[in-house]
This record gives C-alpha cells, sequence and structure tokens, in this order.
C-alpha cells in the first residue's frame, strides 16, 4: 500500500485578527495569525502541491485589505523546505479563493485538480465571496483563468493516485476538496478550509465541532463535519492555523 509524508509550506502569515471571524463567533477578542499554506504530499516517487498561496503582501492589502507580515514567492518557500517547483508533478486546489490558488501559474503546466462544482460556483459566488474569488463583478478577472487549460475536474470523491483521494465538501464553499493521504501512521487529512483552525475541529464545550464563519451554509458545513468524522483520520490538517507550522513533516517524527 502506498505511503506518503506531508510537509507544508509556509507561503505567507497574515495579521493576527479577532478569533471569532474563523470560529462563529467564538472566541471574541483572542488575536491569532492566520497562516497562508501550502503542503506538499511526498512519497511513491511523486511530489502533489496542494494549494498555492495568496498574492504578495501589496496585492493582498489593495485588493483584499489583507495585512501580511510575512510573504514568500512559491518556488522560495518549495526551495526553503527541500523541493523544488521541477519536483512537482501535479496540483490539487482545495478551492478557489484567492488565498489557495493565487500562485498557481508559478507550478506551469502539471494537472490542476478542482471540483467541477467550485469552478462553476467561482463564477457566481455570493456576494460577499466576490472578493475572495476576485470575480468580474467587482472588476476583476480570477488568475486561474488562465492556467483552466490544465484543470482536471473532478464530481465528488476521487482517488488521484492509490493512497491519495479527494474529498468533496460543500458548506466553506460549493466545491470545497479536502486531500485524504495514507501514511505511516493511518490517514491523514488536509481539509482546506472546511477546517479552518484546530479549533473548528476540536470544538468547545458541548459543542464538538464548530463551523468557519465564511461558508455558504452552515448546515453543510455540519455535514462536512460529519463526512470528516466518517473517514477515521488519525491527523486534520487545518487551512490556516499557524500551529500546522510547528512541525516540518506529518506523520510528525
Ligand atoms: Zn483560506
Amino acid at each position: 500500500m502506498a505511503k506518503y509524508k506531508i510537509y507544508p509550506i509556509r507561503l505567507g502569515m497574515q495579521e493576527a485578527r479577532d478569533k471569532s471571524g474563523g470560529t462563529y463567533l467564538q472566541n471574541s477578542g483572542v488575536k491569532v495569525p492566520s497562516a497562508i499554506m501550502g503542503f506538499v504530499i511526498a512519497g511513491e516517487g511523486r511530489h502533489i502541491m496542494v494549494d498555492v498561496g495568496c498574492g504578495p503582501a501589496q496585492w493582498s492589502i489593495e485588493k483584499h485589505n489583507f495585512h501580511l507580515t510575512e510573504w514568500y514567492p512559491l518556488p522560495e518557500a518549495l526551495e526553503k523546505a527541500g523541493f523544488s517547483v521541477k519536483d512537482i508533478d501535479a496540483v490539487v486546489l482545495t478551492h478557489l479563493h484567492h488565498d489557495h490558488c493565487w500562485n498557481l501559474a508559478d507550478i506551469p503546466n502539471v494537472p490542476a485538480y478542482v471540483q467541477k462544482e467550485e469552478v462553476l460556483f467561482a463564477l457566481d459566488p455570493l456576494p460577499y465571496q466576490w472578493y475572495y474569488y476576485e470575480v468580474a463583478q467587482v472588476g476583476m478577472t480570477p488568475r486561474w483563468y488562465a492556467e483552466m487549460y490544465r484543470f482536471k475536474y473532478v464530481e465528488g470523491d476521487y482517488e488521484i493516485f492509490d493512497g491519495i483521494k479527494l474529498i468533496k465538501f460543500c458548506g466553506h464553499t460549493a466545491g470545497s476538496q479536502g486531500v485524504l493521504v495514507d501514511t505511516e501512521s493511518g490517514r491523514i487529512l488536509i481539509a482546506g478550509d472546511t477546517v479552518n483552525l484546530y479549533d473548528n475541529w476540536e470544538g468547545k464545550g458541548v459543542w464538538k465541532h464548530i463551523p468557519n464563519t465564511i461558508h455558504i451554509n452552515v448546515e453543510d458545513m455540519y455535514k462536512d463535519f460529519e463526512k470528516i468524522e466518517a473517514l477515521n483520520c488519525t491527523h486534520i490538517l487545518p487551512g490556516h492555523d499557524i500551529r500546522v507550522l510547528d512541525h516540518k513533516v506529518y506523520p510528525v517524527e
């Protein structure tokens, strides 16, 4: 059976903001920075990159009011982690929000797996997500348009390689997906923003899990949590939790 290791890639850091923004109005007054991350799944002679991060600091502040305290060009961030752009055989985009797909052109030509439903939703998202998708409705052009020639459209759960399976979600965005990876220590889920912080998964008091405030349907977020429970993962890697970067590799060595 195929086994992989997962390396988080530090692409940037957003200045500390109120945690209630990520944990459905809980933890008001607590400030946390938000990590901008990608992941390299390595093993079986292949390297798969999951998510490719946001635009540089100037762009992020101008277009998104996104204050970055750190930002690294994707090739440089990969080098720092011991990889090179040339190593990457395929990309998976958990969803098409700008902070996950902006630098796709930096890894040219290789297939990029995305849920078909996400692409459709990204053309006409809920108005509050217009800027997240950088859509024409606000005078922008999503950068992934130029990269669509290599999109691999997925509909639902789908195994892209032995031991690497895409898991479709629907609460954060219409076509979000996670990546379920077989490792020496069981299956690890790269969750995208379906699980924004560890707090979302770990819950609080009577709540087993806490939805991300950025969602298209909170009921569907709970369905996503149920789906994740059924996966029996040994670890879940959230989309923006700075603590993910405490370890160079997962499973932790
Ligand atoms: Zn995000």
